[in-house]
């Protein structure tokens, strides 16, 4: 039988709490409580556990990930571990020092979610108030950002030899496509903030 291929990406929910009340949140109906939530050392162990499994993506969701005050530490831990990291986010709580404390911990990616694109609507959805102008000055401030730098070496992990081990490289050759594929889905369902340019 042949052996399985290791996940390509790990998706970190690291809390059910969010700021936000989007009717179709698919958050479970019985939330785990702050106290419920992994700690930091349990976060790393984690991470480092997918790193040796050969996972080369993490991505931070929830809830919304940046109510954790450990979130620059778990993604300094990622980006240590040799994981490239994507940050799923609504972005209301990214302000100008959260988002460099990020960047400075080796974030990779933002991916920020919209509710609409009209702001009322947006808004209505979410549940509130003034989210949708938050996100569009958080899109700005990324956008302004060393990680949207346009075009650049930075491209995902699964396709930068220069920064991956032997084994990632070909494992990054084999899964060329299926990066390209996962790629087209985010930005079909997500608006996209990213400093990659998409895999050929
Ligand atoms: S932003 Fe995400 S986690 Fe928060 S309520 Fe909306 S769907 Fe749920």
């Amino acid at each position: 039988m042949p052996a399985l291929d290791p996940p390509m990406a790990l998706l970190a929910e690291v809390t059910h709490r969010c700021p936000l009340q989007c009717p179709y949140c698919s958050n479970p109906l019985e939330l785990d409580r702050v106290a419920g939530e992994l700690d930091t050392a349990s976060w790393c162990r984690v991470l480092d556990e997918a790193a040796s499994l050969g996972v080369l993506q993490v991505h931070f969701s929830g809830g919304e990930p940046l109510v954790r005050r450990d979130l620059a530490s778990l993604v300094g831990h990622a980006a240590r571990a040799g994981l490239y990291t994507n940050l799923i986010t609504s972005a209301v709580l990214l302000g100008q020092e959260r988002l460099d404390a990020l960047v400075a911990a080796g974030l990779d990616h933002v991916q920020i979610s919209f509710q609409d694109v009209e702001d009322a609507a947006g808004d209505r959805v979410a549940g509130y108030k003034n989210a949708q102008r938050l996100k569009r000055e958080a899109a700005a401030r990324v956008q302004a950002s060393s990680i949207t730098a346009g075009p650049s070496p930075t491209a995902p992990r699964c396709c930068r030899p220069g920064r991956s081990s032997t084994r990632r490289r070909r494992r990054s050759r084999r899964r060329a496509n299926d990066c390209a594929g996962a790629w087209s889905s985010i930005t079909s369902c997500r608006t996209t903030m990213r400093r990659c340019p998409r895999p050929a």
